[in-house]
């Protein structure tokens, strides 16, 4: 048997976390199985399902890094099949046409409510054998009195419910259009799915459904269901409070793999390993060491997780993904100009350390990025680190950097004693100061001699002639 599964987003306008684990499960055991993924956007809701909305799934699980097989599919684009598969149902006498109007269930529910007793749909139209010539009405599938509707979850175990308590459904509104509970399954059951692999939210879904796959005499796959995503305070997480959406976490300067490690490991375990390649996920990710207590998505953690990630990664690797974030502190040329200077790596090198976001280490690179000549200083760091005596020493420093035949370092640090030595009561901090706001534009910078190596010789000079330039006069 070849595994088939799916990942099948409603698409809301971005690509929930809860969602992305969702894909990340199926996809990892999947391809760890040899099996088939499949994408397919239930997009039935027409109002909420544009476009825009889809591609933000489509982008979002490839950002992340994941791939599927075949064709995706739109659940919108199966109508055809939803039908069909109703009036085999109507045909086989395992679903019944219901004239009953919203307001006379809804008057009798509540006189049976009143009772204390669980309404589901009295059965008033299961005998009335009406016809499709009977005015508006809804369609029902019947659902046994009897017996019950169980099923071996992968995650939660022995799982089920009455079948009494489930009712006659409706599958076919009176507009016609299908319900959600019979796409889902006629889908499944087409696209020949072997496990269903999703949120805990569709728990109670599963015995009604399993009802659909037994009137359409289909095979019933295996179901797995994933614990619930909380928040760190154990809050479900909630659209004004927490961020949900995948984009906002790429925007933010999240990598991919941090995204997916923090994902995985929100309701997963192996070990005690915090940190997984999506190699490893693919290679490790079990259902029987999925947990069924809800998994808490904490942001700190994530950057944590993230910051592992930025020491870890290639610097080259960090070089492209940091592009758009250098952009947009700067501008397009600049960062372009930024990427292709050698010095970006080491410069990467010494930030690594200190970022726990892609947009914190554009933040420290912006100067390095900038134009020399467009580097603004901050009027503090000037008012305190640019004392009119030190202009002297700073123009000896700067003799002293031309005359260097290496430019790394040790050689600069060498440089920087030679101009202490030549003027007494100079101290180390000061001069590194004076030069660091000099060259970055601010008081914080890494090591000065490793700032000035990554930003060359010849941007050094340019920049030091321009703080010259600037420098305030004794007043
Ligand atoms: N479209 C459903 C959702 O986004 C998923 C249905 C399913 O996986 O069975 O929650």
């Amino acid at each position: 048997m070849t595994i088939r599964t799916r990942f099948a987003p409603s698409p809301t306008g971005f690509l929930h976390i809860g969602g992305a684990r969702t894909a990340l499960y199926n996809w990892a055991w999947t391809r760890r199985h040899g099996g088939v993924f499949l994408l397919r956007i239930e997009d039935t809701d027409r109002a909420r399902s544009t476009a825009a909305s889809e591609a933000a799934v489509v982008d979002g699980l490839r950002w992340l890094g994941m791939d599927w097989d075949e064709r995706l599919s739109r659940q919108s684009e199966r109508g055809d099949l939803h039908r069909a598969a109703i009036e085999t149902l109507l045909a086989r006498d395992r679903a019944y046409r219901c004239v009953c109007t919203p307001d006379e269930i809804g008057a009798r529910k509540q006189q049976f409510v009143a009772t204390g007793a669980k309404w589901t749909y009295d059965g008033r139209c299961a005998e009335a054998n009406h016809g499709p010539a009977c005015g508006p009405h809804t369609v029902r599938l019947r659902v046994s009195k009897t017996g019950r509707l169980d099923w071996q979850d992968l995650v939660f175990g022995p799982s089920g419910q009455d079948a009494r308590e489930i009712g006659d459904m409706v599958i076919r509104r009176s507009d016609g259009s299908p319900l959600y509970h019979l796409a889902v399954v006629v889908d499944d059951v087409d696209m020949r799915i072997t496990h269903v692999i999703r949120g805990a939210d569709h728990l109670n879904n599963t015995p009604f459904q399993l009802a659909l796959y037994r009137a359409l005499d289909a095979p019933i796959p295996q179901f797995a269901h994933l614990p619930l995503i909380v928040g760190a305070d154990g809050r479900k997480l909630s659209k004004r409070r927490d961020h949900v959406s995948v984009q906002h976490f790429r925007e933010a300067g999240y990598l991919p793999e941090a995204l997916c490690t923090w994902l995985v490991r929100i309701g997963w375990s192996h070990g005690d390993q915090e940190i997984f390649s999506l190699a490893e996920i693919r290679a490790l990710f079990s259902l029987e060491a999925t947990h069924r207590s809800p998994g808490h998505a904490d942001p700190q953690k994530l950057d944590w997780i993230n910051q592992t990630w930025i020491k870890r990664l290639p610097a080259e690797r960090l070089a492209a993904e940091l592009q758009p974030f250098l952009a947009a502190a700067t501008d397009a040329d600049a960062a372009a100009a930024a990427g292709s200077d050698p010095g970006l790596l080491g410069l990467i090198d010494l930030l690594r350390e200190r970022s726990k976001t892609l947009a914190e280490m554009s933040e420290r690179a912006r100067f390095f990025a900038l134009p020399d000549a467009a580097l603004a200083y901050d009027p503090k760091a000037v008012q305190k680190h640019w004392k009119p005596a030190l202009r002297t020493p700073l123009a000896a420093l700067r003799d002293a950097l031309v005359a260097l035949t290496a430019w790394e370092p040790a050689a600069i640090e060498a440089a920087f004693e030679a101009t202490l030595a030549q003027h007494e009561g100079l101290g180390r901090g000061p001069l590194a100061q004076a030069v660091r706001v000099a060259v970055t534009g601010s008081a914080a910078s890494p090591g000065i001699y490793e700032t000035l190596a990554v930003l060359g010789r010849e941007r050094t000079l340019v920049r030091l002639e321009r703080a010259l330039a600037a420098w305030p006069a004794a007043s």
